[in-house]
């Protein structure tokens, strides 16, 4: 199994970090979770073009996450040769999010239909709205879905991929929950977006104040990742934005909870299990 880091960056524009989106290639399936800013650039980058996605996995429908939703969906439905349908799991608003979409592409959809002779059907979109606790298989691959805390987003979900005997669970968003240890329990991979809260306090801003209640600290993942037994743990989506040379200083905070392997970069950081 593969676990790339598309995107490393958040919602704060980065010229070197595209937004949330992390790339899972297991022996029977290719998922792309979440669709931050750049999805598309970089998963060209990973060597995967959209129709080569066996699925979609939503944790939820905070912007960053989406945002390029729209680009997967045209280019998924333009370079495939015929009609072939995308499957997109989320939480419950997914498919409202989805419909949307599809109507601000409408124009699109009709000028390239219009166009081209052998175009001649709509994206074919198979929108699933999971809850935790769902299994479902996406090719050879087992995904269990289970509620993570972000409020007031919700809900939020974090999956669990199980394939040819390796797991990665990719915990999205959100601070330590019962759900996530669950979902956590001796995978060999664990991928979650933190913060570094001691940097974040050092920001005057209220509103980016805000980010710390619901967010995992560099320490709070290094704590779910010990406690579920975790063999390696990913970090992603840094916020602030990791800068060169603080590598060792985010994997410190963590490493003094979790004596794991400990994974953080830049995008397109790669992880083989
Ligand atoms: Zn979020
Ligand atoms: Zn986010």
């Amino acid at each position: 199994m593969k676990i790339t880091l598309l995107g490393t960056g958040s919602p704060i524009p980065d010229a070197a970090r595209a937004g949330a989106a992390t790339l899972v290639q297991s022996d029977g399936a290719t998922m792309l979770v979440d669709c931050g800013r750049g999805v598309v650039m970089r998963l060209t980058g990973a060597g995967v073009i959209p129709p080569m996605l066996n699925a979609v996995l939503l944790t939820h429908l905070h912007s960053d996450h989406i945002t390029d939703l729209n680009d997967v969906i045209t280019t998924h439905w333009v370079m495939c040769p015929g009609p072939t349908t995308l499957r997109i799991f989320g939480p419950p608003g997914t498919r409202a999010v989805v419909d949307a979409t599809l109507a601000a592409l409408a124009h699109d959809v009709q000028y390239r239909i219009a166009h081209h002779d052998d175009l001649n059907t709509p994206p074919q979109l198979d929108v699933t709205e999971v809850v935790p606790g769902d299994v479902f298989a996406v090719g050879t691959a087992t995904i269990r879905v289970a509620a993570t805390d972000h409020r007031p987003v919700e809900p939020s979900v974090a999956f669990r991929v199980d394939d040819g005997g390796r797991s990665a669970v990719l915990g999205g968003d959100g601070i330590p929950c019962a759900g996530l240890d669950e979902l956590c329990a001796g995978a060999d991979v664990y991928v979650q977006t933190v913060l570094r809260e001691d940097l974040v306090r050092l920001v005057p801003s209220a509103r980016f104040q805000d980010i710390l209640d619901y967010h995992s600290t560099v320490e709070d993942a290094a704590k779910t990742a010990a406690r579920a037994g975790v063999r390696t743990l990913v970090l992603t989506h840094y916020i602030p934005a990791l800068q060169p040379g603080q590598e060792d200083d985010w994997r410190k905070l963590a490493s003094e909870h979790f004596t794991g392997d400990i994974v953080l970069g830049d995008d397109l950081t790669r992880v083989d299990i």
